[in-house]
């Protein structure tokens, strides 16, 4: 009987806190091996996690195809450019999402094996509390044995789904299938306006499809600032997607090929009571789940909360504290950058160096156009929390670059606290709001005050002066505006 091979730490899940979790501990000189099971659609192994394969990467591809579509169609003309005719082919727009999602798992593979990173292919299940089994997830025969010092699981999340409404193929899909669609619909329904139905429906909108989203909670994007919340719904509804708050799915079925919705107007229940919506697909995207129920035995007393996330102390320690769990499988916002930075901090700890994350500095972001992008604390929750702000904004339509670019809609607001003058939040809603949140990170995590930035020089002429003026707004000292 061969012997199980003995590592420093075993990683369970190649996604963005896994694969870079196992560079970190090999970059420190841990031995490090990563165990992840995922199969892409060719049959093949691919590294990457949701984030790579169904989920950042793939949607982002396809915003950018649909955002030049869109621009070709409404915004050349008046820059004088123009297109005698205009189409799509899904199938090209759908290989090169591909392509670009192959190109970057195929990069983590590199960087495996630069960094001397091994790497297994199956599925992992921690059998006590130093040993890892493995198995083929095809015949779930068991295939090989780990011993590690160091367990960190990073087995990420997977589409919560609606007994309402079960998965058909090709016409009720989740966000995976949302991102294979091979031809534009005529109209999409979408259950839940989070940020996948926003970036989702926005992608089919701009190629001109209906959407319309269902949305169960009676406020917008609620854990964005109320104001920003509200400029990015009447941007949409603009843009025409159609959401509908309020709205109870009842259940939804496929029917002569159509999708057949009933949901129920919660806001108004004695004038709406239940409509009924037919669709060519329905996608549902009502958020995701932890994967931690196949990775451990009760007996190993790691513990999990009411909703399935294993539970964990501000170092990603779990109940048994040389077993780390990181990223979706934890607490805190489902999103790539957080899972990443847990990764670094746990590779950290186990080489015995300090390194903590800022759970209060994670930047949001939403990729509809214009963007809505911020960090730090909301109006609403400084007031919540009886902190005394004063608040300054700066408008794009005031913006010599956004101007020049014709990206005039939207605002920089950043709220100050009124004692000591540092910043406490901004939020953006604007073109590269994603890009222009990072300094916002860079500004509180350095605790600078409006007063700091309003002294800073930024270049001219670029979107991030509307940063400089929103700051020099907090004390109604603007330049481009009247205070
Ligand atoms: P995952 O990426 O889910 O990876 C977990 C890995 O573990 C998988 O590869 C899986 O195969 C493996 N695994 C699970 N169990 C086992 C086991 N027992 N054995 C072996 N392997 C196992 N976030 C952002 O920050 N920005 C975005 O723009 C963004 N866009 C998104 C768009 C969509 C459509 C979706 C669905 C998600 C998006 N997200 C975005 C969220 C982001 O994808 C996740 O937060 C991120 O992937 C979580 O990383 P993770 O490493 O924790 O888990
Ligand atoms: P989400 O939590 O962002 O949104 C889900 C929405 O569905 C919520 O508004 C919720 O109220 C609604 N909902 C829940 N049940 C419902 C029901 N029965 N009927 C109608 N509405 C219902 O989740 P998501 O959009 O599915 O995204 C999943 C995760 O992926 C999120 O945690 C998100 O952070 C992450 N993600 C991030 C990005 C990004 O950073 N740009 C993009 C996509 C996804």
């Amino acid at each position: 009987m061969t012997m199980p091979e003995k590592y420093d730490v075993v990683v369970i899940g190649a996604g963005p806190a896994g694969y870079v979790a196992a560079i970190r501990c090999a970059q420190l000189g841990l031995k490090t091996v990563c165990v992840d099971e995922w199969i892409n659609h060719k049959g093949d192994s691919s590294l990457g996690g949701t984030c790579l394969n169904v989920g950042c990467i793939p949607s982002k591809a396809l915003l950018e195809s649909s955002h030049l579509y869109h621009q070709a169609n409404a915004e050349f003309k008046q820059h004088g450019i123009s297109v005698s005719s205009l189409d799509v082919d899904v199938g090209i727009m759908q290989a090169r999402k591909n392509q670009v999602v192959h190109d970057l798992t195929q990069g983590i593979q590199a960087l495996f094996k630069a960094n001397k990173v091994a790497f297994i292919h199956g599925r992992a299940k921690i059998t006590s509390t130093d040993s890892i089994e493995i198995s083929s997830r095809e015949t779930r025969k068991k295939t090989g044995e780990l011993k590690a010092r160091h367990i960190i699981i990073a087995s990420g999340s997977s589409p919560v789904r609606l007994q309402q409404a079960p998965l058909k193929n090709g016409y009720i899909v989740d966000s995976a299938g949302a991102l294979e669609l091979t031809d534009v619909p005529e109209r999409i329904g979408i259950i839940g306006a989070g940020a996948i139905g926003l970036e989702l429906g926005s992608v089919w909108s701009r190629f001109g499809s209906q959407v319309v989203l269902l949305e169960a909670m009676q406020d917008f994007l609620p854990t964005a600032d109320k104001k920003l919340a509200n400029l990015a719904k009447r941007s949409l509804k603009k843009q025409s997607l159609d959401i509908r708050l309020s709205a109870r799915l009842v259940k939804a079925e496929v029917k002569n090929k159509k999708v057949q919705v009933v949901y129920e107007d919660t806001s108004n229940p004695k004038a709406a009571g239940e409509q009924k919506e037919t669709f060519d697909k329905l996608i549902i995207a009502v958020g995701r789940k932890p994967n931690s129920d196949r990775i451990f035995g009760e007996e190993l007393g790691i513990e999990r909360d009411e909703r399935c996330f294993i539970l964990v102390n501000e170092r990603c320690q779990t109940s048994v504290p040389h077993i780390y769990a990181i990223g979706d499988v934890v607490r805190g916002p489902m999103l790539a950058h957080k899972g990443s930075e847990e990764g670094i901090m746990v590779a950290e700890h186990i080489a015995g160096n300090h390194a903590e994350v800022n759970y209060d500095l994670i930047p949001s972001v939403i990729y509809t156009h214009p963007e809505i992008a911020w960090a730090g604390k909301t109006e609403e929750e400084c007031k919540a929390a009886g902190i005394k702000i004063n608040t300054g904004s700066f408008p794009f339509i005031a913006s010599g670059r956004a101007r020049a670019m014709g990206e005039t809609e939207g605002l920089v607001k950043i709220i100050t606290d009124a004692e000591t003058d540092r910043v406490l939040g901004v939020h953006i809603f604007s073109a590269q709001a994603s890009e222009l949140v990072a300094q916002a990170v860079l500004m509180m995590e350095m605790q600078a005050t409006a007063e700091d930035i309003a002294l800073t020089m930024f270049a001219h002429p670029t979107l991030s002066e509307a940063m400089h003026e929103a700051a020099l707004s907090v004390h109604g000292r603007a330049v481009h505006i009247k205070n």
